[in-house]
């Protein structure tokens, strides 16, 4: 197994300019944090070998099928990270291995702001470690169902929507599917940004065309569901099905057994709640279509109804959403 450490290569005097944005009171200690960044050993260094004893573990922030996620801080720098711990035992037991492996290949190339970063792997006997971007307010699953009614208002379904659409567009350049958008792989950062995570379904696609049947039932595409071929517009499929569950807090296809949500899937029967807007059924629509007739990915993020709802500035939106 090789390391794979990516950082974009920044200097002091870059700083002022890096930290202009923030709030007054922030640019102090965030200076202070990316200049002990650039002073150490591993800043630009390909060769670096990390190890745990690089860093402290806080507090859990999570648990997944195979391993727990630690708040970690990097000690020299004081950087906080995610840090995800995996046993090797349970990967081998469950047989994840490869799976495990194509994750930690894909996300370590892919650098985009709404897709959360992998900083850098190593593993020892035991375990294996992923030093993860750090997206403190958790999986956006969470704040839906605790969102009023268990929905999100348009703006932030918008927004959200866009985000993710520009992440998808980003993996598709580089010829990766994601194959399994949810509410569930997403996070959310401190300042409400979504990060597309958990890449254990994607596939690297040259050819483009494949023939697996993966990802979440209620998020299957009709090709997937009819044991089709299927390309990276399957991403668009998703992110139709998920622009909806933001807006009416369940998914389009949802029944009581999986036989009737396939022939739901199968026939494209959505029912639209009144509260949800014209423009917002006309997206949705636009992408919850049969395979070769679904909108761009590009066409998503200048849609009318993105637009309209996208003209809030960030910071408002993240303390109107945080009302108490
Ligand atoms: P996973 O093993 O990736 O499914 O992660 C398990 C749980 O850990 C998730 O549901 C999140 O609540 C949390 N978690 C994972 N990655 C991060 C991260 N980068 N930042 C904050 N929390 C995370």
């Amino acid at each position: 197994m090789h390391r794979n450490i990516q950082q974009k290569v920044y200097q002091p005097e870059d700083l002022a300019s890096l930290v202009a944005h923030l709030p007054e009171n922030l640019q102090d200690p965030v200076t202070q944090i990316h200049y002990n960044i650039m002073n150490h050993e591993a800043y630009n260094n390909q060769n670096y070998a990390w190890s745990k004893e690089d860093f402290e573990l806080g507090t859990a922030l999570g648990r997944g099928k195979f391993g727990r996620v630690y708040m970690a801080r990097e000690k020299r720098s004081k950087y906080l990270v995610a840090m995800k711990i995996l046993f090797k035992s349970e990967l081998v037991k469950g047989r994840v291995e490869k799976q495990v492996l194509r994750e930690l290949e894909i996300q370590s190339r892919l650098k985009h702001p709404n897709i959360l970063r992998m900083f850098t792997w190593f593993y020892d006997d035991r375990k294996i470690y992923i030093a993860l971007e750090l997206a403190s307010q958790g999986e956006l699953y969470k704040h839906l169902k605790n969102a009023p009614n268990g929905r999100f208002d348009e703006h932030r379904a918008a927004r959200y929507t866009y985000q993710v659409a520009d992440a998808l567009n980003y993996c598709h350049l580089n010829n990766v599917i994601h194959r399994d958008l949810k509410p569930e792989n997403l996070l959310l950062t401190e300042d409400d940004n979504v990060k597309l995570a958990d890449f254990g379904w994607s596939a690297h696609t040259l050819s483009n065309k494949r023939k697996t049947m993966c990802g979440t039932l209620d998020y299957l595409p009709p090709e997937m569901v009819e044991g089709r071929q299927y390309d990276d517009s399957v991403d668009q499929w998703c992110l139709g099905i998920l622009c909806y569950e933001f807006l009416v807090g369940s998914p389009p296809f949802e029944s009581e057994d999986a036989e009737r949500t396939y022939e739901k899937i199968k026939r494209i029967d959505v029912v639209y709640p009144k509260y949800v807007s014209q423009g917002a059924c006309d997206l949705i629509s636009k992408l919850l279509r049969r395979h070769g007739l679904r909108i761009s990915l590009r066409e998503v993020m200048t849609h009318s109804w993105i637009k309209e709802n996208t003209k809030k500035p960030l910071r408002e939106t993240f303390l109107l959403n945080h009302k108490k």
